[in-house]
């Protein structure tokens, strides 16, 4: 029997706003417990939020850049529940007029574009951390995170497997990194993504299988296993003619199984009503128009361009564009030394493994993107060679210098000189009279060694080309 899975996301991001989504504590990561809060985010009686403006344009950020409709009019409810991590016994959120609808975002998946629908993306507080010591046999709750703005973006029904799930999730997470909203780092919870999955027989018609949801993933790794672990269980199950009860569960991803939490037959009842602390949104459309047109060429944009302007194949329009810094670095070296595929080759690279090896970033790599169009340049005027050009790209990286300092300094122009090269060449075939007549007897394994001690004797500059046209012409007058 063939089956058809069924999935839908609701994906939270953490947005990089300075201070919270309705009082002025900082959002910073990391400060000890409970030092970033007051009476508003810790729900003291009397408290009345402020909503901060910078919250709602990023949420109308991530609209415009996911093709929504940005609401005139929105508004914020109230969930009502008890948690110790939420003191106010309720979240503001936005459960009937949320500030986006109806968008979309194109994945790729077997070689086409398949458009993901977005129902909607709802602005809403986070709640606080509960911090369970087993040791100790203790609970304990920070506030710090209690009130950092969140935007929830909730998508149709419209993905089919753990691939599309993944590509739809990066996608986001590039969008909210180039336009700067989140910072999406996914170990600190800035990102993470509850799954509804279900499965039909694939000949069954629109109608859909009983749902399943898997709350709180916070890694791309462990979205991808869940949905093929559950989607394979429920296969099982309805092949053996078992019966799905909706459910949520939650994901173990040390076993790598999904477990339930609760049925859903006692689906709470938040009992939701307008926040009367909180007047309606109206957002002006010119804030809107102002706002898209300040939006930065986006990831998908950008990759296109690289493969139909630049000739760059999709891997590499990927990698270069796998993080913002790095893009930036690549387009501007390019305007310096217009050449796309060198500048991607140094750059996904030589560069990347030197920024990693010496704990450094593209965002602040410690060299000007003009410094690697000067080295490239050096290596095509054949100044010095492509060995030599990676050691010199570490000493840049070491000394913040320029290329061309760097290859005077350490005396590293390469060697055209055929005179020079021939005494090296001489002094090599002299000092190795053995490889020499292994070479007359037919071993060319012998050529490659004398190559090889030649351009040792050189320090590694001797111009290649010119180093082995020396070498075979004395080889032959010998
Ligand atoms: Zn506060």
């Amino acid at each position: 029997m063939r089956f058809e899975t069924i999935i839908g996301l609701e994906v939270h991001i953490e947005l990089s706003t300075s201070t919270k989504l309705f009082c002025a504590c900082s959002t910073a990561y990391g400060a000890p417990p409970n030092t970033q809060c007051c009476p508003v985010c810790t729900g003291m009686p009397g408290a009345l939020p402020v909503l901060n403006r910078k919250a709602v344009e990023y949420a109308v950020k991530m609209g415009l850049a996911t093709n929504c409709e940005i609401s005139e009019f929105s508004r914020f409810d109230r969930k009502n529940y008890f948690y110790p991590d939420l003191p106010k016994g309720y979240q503001i959120t936005q459960r009937y007029r949320p500030i986006c609808t109806g968008g979309y975002l194109g994945v790729e998946s077997e070689g086409c574009l398949r458009k993901i629908g977005i129902s909607r993306i709802q602005l809403e507080e986070d709640a606080g951390k509960l911090i369970h010591n087993e040791a100790e046999k203790v609970s304990l709750i920070d506030y710090n995170r209690s009130g950092i703005p969140l935007i929830e973006i909730v998508t149709g029904p419209d993905i089919r497997s753990a691939h599309e799930a993944v590509e739809f999730l990066e996608s986001l997470r590039l969008i909210a990194l180039y336009t700067g909203i989140s910072d999406c780092k996914m170990q600190e919870g800035s990102l993470r993504c509850d799954v509804n999955i279900s499965v039909k027989p694939a000949a069954s018609g629109s109608e859909y299988g009983t749902r399943i949801e898997i709350k709180n993933l916070n890694s791309l790794k462990a979205v991808r296993n869940a949905i093929e672990y559950e989607s394979e269980r429920l296969k099982v199950l309805l092949s053996s003619g078992g019966c799905i009860i909706a459910e949520t569960r939650r994901w173990d991803d040390s076993n790598n199984v999904s477990e339930p939490i609760r049925s859903k037959e006692d689906v709470q009842d938040y009992q939701y009503f307008p926040d009367p602390d909180l007047p309606g949104v109206y957002i002006d459309r010119g804030w809107v128009e102002e706002i898209r047109s300040g939006l930065p060429e986006l990831p998908q944009t950008k990759r296109r361009r690289y493969i139909e302007e630049m000739g760059l194949s999709e891997q590499d329009a990927r990698l270069l564009t796998s993080e913002p810094y790095r893009a930036y670095f690549f387009e501007t070296c390019v305007e310096e030394c217009g050449k796309p595929k060198a500048a991607c080759n140094w750059v996904t690279g030589p560069l990347t493994r030197l920024l990693k090896d010496k704990n450094l970033s593209f965002s602040a790599p410690g060299i000007s993107p003009a410094y690697l169009a000067g080295l490239i340049g050096m290596v095509d005027k054949e100044i010095i060679s492509y060995t030599i050009a990676v050691n010199v790209l570490s000493e840049m990286l070491d000394t913040g210098l320029d290329a061309g300092s760097i290859v005077e300094k350490l005396g590293l122009r390469q060697i055209a000189d055929e005179d020079m090269l021939t005494e090296i060449v001489d002094r090599v075939l002299y000092e190795n009279q053995d490889s020499v007549r292994d070479y007359r007897s037919g071993k060319t394994k012998a050529f490659t060694f004398l190559m090889g001690q030649a351009m040792k004797a050189s320090k590694g500059k001797a111009k290649p080309e010119l180093l082995k046209t020396i070498m075979e012409r004395r080889l032959d007058q010998l």
